[in-house]
C-alpha cells in the first residue's frame, strides 16, 4: 500500500480512530473542550414577552394620530412584575429586558417621547404591533435541542450553557500525546551549539501545533538512530494514545522508525503519500494507539501534521469539525508543478475587492521553515495540476485560528 493519494490517506487516518470517552467539567472549565452531550433548553427563553428597549409599554391602536398623550399607570423595572392592566389611553415605563403589561401590544423607544407633568407622556411616533418587544421563546423553547455533541465549546456555547444553567458539562476526553525526535546529528535545546549538529526544531513545533489543538504534549526527548535505543524510546511512547515520531521515516539504511515500530506489533496502514512536501510519512496502530512517523524535513513534518494529526486528534476528542478551515484565493504568481503529488505551497494572504490573494512565503524547500513561520495558510495545488498561472483560483488551508470545517476543502 503505497503512494496513497492525501485524501485517501486522510480517509483512512479518520476510519483509523473515534472520539474518546465523557469526562465531567465544570463550566467554568470548559472552554476549548468538546460537548459529549446533547444539551435541551431547560426553558423558555425569554419566558415571558419582555421589552427590547428602555421606553414605554402601550396599546399601538392609541398611536393612530401622534403626537399622542398618554398616562403611566406603572413603572416597570428588570426584574419586576407588572401589576396593572392598560386601559385604553394608558401606558407604562419599562426597562429593556421587563416584561410586558397586560393590555400592551408594543414598546416605543424613549428616545422617541417627551416626558410631562402629572404622569404623563407625549409619544411622538406611531408604531406597529410588536415594535420592540421580545417575545416569549424567541430565543429558545423548554426542551429545544440547542447544542449538538461534537460542539466545541465556544464563549458563544459556554453563553448558551450558563442560559440552560448547565454549572457541569460532559466533555469528550483528550487523547494523550506523546513526541519523540530521532536523529543521531540532533543537538537538544539546552547542549551547548556543536556546529555539526542540527537543532531539534521539530520536538518543539510538533508541541505547539498539539498545544493549538488544546493538548498538552509529553515531550520524550531524542533517540539516536539506533534499533534497540529506538525501540525502548518507541516503548514509551506506546504508553500515550498519539505517538508522533520525527524522523527516520524513509528509506535511508538508517532509518529504523518502521522496521523498529513493526517489530513492535503495529500495523502499517501506510507509510507514503503522494505530496509535497511530507512525502515519506507513516501511520500504524498498535492496539487502540496510533503512531504517526512524520518526516524529518521541519517543514514536511508540520505539513504532514496538519493533514493528518490534525483530523486525527481533533476526531479523537470528539470534534464534529477535523478539518482546517480553507478559503479560496488568487495566486499572484505562476506555480510550477509536475503531475503527481498534492503540493502544499506556504502563503501569505492579503484582502483584495471580493476575497483574497495567495502568495509564496519564498523558497519552499522542505527544510526552510522560516517558509513556514510567516505563512498564513497553506496553498493546496492539485497533484493532477501542471501548473497554476497567476490569477488562477486556490484552496487555501488555514494555519492558524480556531476554526475548523467539516472536510479537507480541497480537491486532488
Ligand atoms: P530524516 O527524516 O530522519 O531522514 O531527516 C530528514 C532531515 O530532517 C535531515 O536533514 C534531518 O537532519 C532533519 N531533521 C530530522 N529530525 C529533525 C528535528 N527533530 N529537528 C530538525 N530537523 C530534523
Ligand atoms: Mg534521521
Amino acid at each position: 500500500m503505497e503512494h496513497l493519494s492525501v485524501a485517501a490517506a486522510q480517509q483512512c487516518v479518520l476510519e483509523s480512530v473515534a472520539a474518546f470517552g465523557a469526562e465531567q467539567v465544570k463550566l467554568e472549565q470548559s472552554l476549548g473542550r468538546v460537548l459529549a452531550e446533547e444539551v435541551r433548553a431547560n426553558r423558555d427563553q425569554p419566558p415571558y414577552d419582555i421589552s427590547a428597549m428602555d421606553g414605554y409599554a402601550l396599546r399601538s391602536a392609541d398611536l393612530a394620530g401622534v403626537p399622542a398623550t398618554l398616562e403611566i399607570i406603572e413603572d416597570i423595572k428588570a426584574g419586576d412584575m407588572p401589576t396593572k392592566t392598560l386601559a385604553p389611553g394608558q401606558c407604562a415605563r419599562i426597562m429593556t429586558g421587563a416584561p410586558m403589561p397586560q393590555g400592551a401590544d408594543a414598546v416605543i423607544r424613549v428616545e422617541d417621547t417627551e416626558a410631562l407633568a402629572d404622569n404623563r407622556v407625549q409619544i411622538n411616533l406611531a408604531v406597529k404591533p410588536g415594535n420592540d418587544i421580545r417575545r416569549l421563546g424567541e430565543n429558545m423553547r423548554n426542551g429545544e435541542v440547542v447544542l449538538a455533541p461534537g460542539t466545541a465549546i465556544t464563549p458563544g456555547v459556554i453563553g448558551v450553557l450558563a442560559t440552560v444553567k448547565r454549572a457541569q458539562v460532559q466533555v469528550y476526553r483528550r487523547p494523550r500525546v506523546a513526541i519523540l525526535s530521532t536523529g543521531n546529528e540532533l543537538e537538544g535545546l539546552d547542549e551547548p551549539v556543536d556546529p555539526n549538529k542540527i537543532p531539534n526544531s521539530n520536538s518543539y513545533a510538533l508541541m505547539a501545533q498539539v498545544q493549538a489543538l488544546g493538548i498538552e504534549p509529553a515531550l520524550l526527548g531524542i533517540a539516536r538512530d539506533d534499533p534497540d535505543e529506538l525501540a525502548r524510546y518507541l516503548r514509551r511512547g506506546l504508553e500515550y494514545d498519539v505517538l508522533l515520531v520525527s524522523g527516520g521515516t524513509s528509506v535511508g539504511v538508517h532509518d529504523y522508525v518502521r522496521p523498529t515500530i513493526e517489530a513492535l506489533g503495529a500495523q502499517m496502514l501506510f507509510w507514503r503519500v503522494a505530496m509535497k512536501p511530507g512525502h515519506p510519512v507513516a501511520f500504524g496502530k498498535v492496539g487502540e494507539k496510533i503512531i504517526f512517523g512524520l518526516p524529518g524535513n521541519p517543514v514536511s513534518s508540520m505539513v504532514c501534521f496538519e493533514e493528518f494529526v490534525v483530523p486525527a486528534l481533533r476526531r479523537m476528542m470528539g470534534h464534529a469539525r477535523t478539518h482546517r478551515r480553507t478559503l479560496s484565493a488568487r495566486m499572484t504568481h505562476n506555480v510550477k508543478h509536475q503531475p503527481g503529488r498534492t503540493e502544499f505551497i506556504r502563503v501569505l494572504l492579503a484582502k483584495e475587492q471580493g476575497g483574497y490573494t495567495a502568495t509564496s512565503t519564498g523558497a519552499q524547500g522542505s527544510g526552510m521553515l522560516l517558509s513556514m513561520a510567516r505563512a498564513d495558510g497553506l496553498a493546496v495545488v492539485p497533484a493532477d495540476s501542471a501548473g497554476l498561472a497567476a490569477g488562477s483560483t486556490v484552496a487555501v488551508q488555514l494555519l492558524d485560528g480556531t476554526v475548523f470545517q467539516d472536510d479537507a476543502g480541497f480537491r486532488e
